[in-house]
């Protein structure tokens, strides 16, 4: 039998639209689920904001994950509260077409021996505390490329392209590619300090190395999928991209492309 876990965001509308699907759902003879590992299929309704929350909290399910969006801008979610009868058509007979996804990692190192890591869907953003630029020595692999100042870096995977990245300039870049962008952000480029002011791709296996240079720029804020941490003692964080890729279903049969048109321009 097919089992459905359902994630959603508390919005009275998603609220709304989640109990009409779970009716649809059951008369249709599908199972609703309470375990997210249990399922075949996670159902997120909401907008692109509740798609990377799911993600966050759920540890990357690779599980497919269908979007229905009751957001404003819903790029990953792709299913209009319209299409719902259509979508569990499709589900039941079998029909449904999955996109594997990239996702970031970051390992952070500390002064004091310790470890964490995190995982991101669109990106992850290195950045000071406050006003003050920081100084960072970025290397690719085991190359030093440069010591960059300005406020900070943002790492986006190719989903990401079209979020925060987009609006510091970096370019957007068709899921399908297996890269890592790197934006500056703000960088300072003078007589004083020389930081690349245009964005790097990294291939799927490279991985960006920063180190901070002096002891301020060893306490970062270090944003992933919008949620902020703040870390002092930082020695080196190493990005690259994860060997596990989420899937998300495709429906309604637009190309990225159409989606750049339909929502950016
Ligand atoms: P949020 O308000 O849920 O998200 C901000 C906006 O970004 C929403 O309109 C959201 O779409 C959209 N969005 C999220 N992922 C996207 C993607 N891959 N492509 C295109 N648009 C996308 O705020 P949040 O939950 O704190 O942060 C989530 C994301 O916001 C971050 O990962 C970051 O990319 C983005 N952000 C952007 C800026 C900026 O552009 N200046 C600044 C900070 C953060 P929905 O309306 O469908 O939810």
């Amino acid at each position: 039998m097919k089992k459905v876990f359902i994630y959603k965001n508390d919005v009275p509308r998603t609220v709304a639209i989640a109990d009409t699907l779970v009716n649809k759902l059951m008369i249709s003879g599908v199972d609703i689920t309470e375990e997210i590992g249990d399922a075949d299929l996670i159902i997120c309704v909401g907008g692109d904001g509740t798609l990377l929350n799911l993600m966050q909290n759920h540890e990357f399910p690779t599980v497919p994950v269908a979007g229905i969006n009751t957001g404003h801008l819903g790029f990953f979610q792709e299913i209009a509260p319209e299409k719902i009868d259509e979508f569990i058509k499709t589900y039941i007979s079998g029909d449904l077409t999955v996109q594997p996804y990239n996702i970031a990692k970051a390992d952070i190192k500390f002064e004091d021996g310790g470890e964490i890591a995190y995982r991101a869907l669109n990106e992850f953003v290195i950045r000071g505390q406050g006003t003050h630029p920081v100084h960072l020595n970025i290397s690719i692999n085991t190359s030093f490329i440069e010591r960059f100042s300005g406020d900070g870096i943002i790492i986006s995977t190719p989903a990401g392209s079209t979020a925060y990245n987009y609006s510091l300039g970096g370019a957007l870049v068709d899921p399908r590619l297996n890269l890592l962008q790197v934006a500056p952000m703000a960088p300072m480029n003078n007589t004083a300090y020389r930081s690349l002011t245009s964005s790097i791709l990294l291939p799927a296996n490279d991985s960006l190395i920063i180190e901070p240079c002096d002891e301020q720029s060893s306490s970062l804020s270090i944003l992933f999928d919008g949620q902020d941490e703040t870390f002092s003692g930082i020695k080196s964080i190493e990005l690259c991209l994860s060997k596990r890729k989420i899937n998300l279903v495709r429906f309604g049969g637009t190309t990225f492309w159409d989606k750049v048109k339909t929502k950016f321009l």
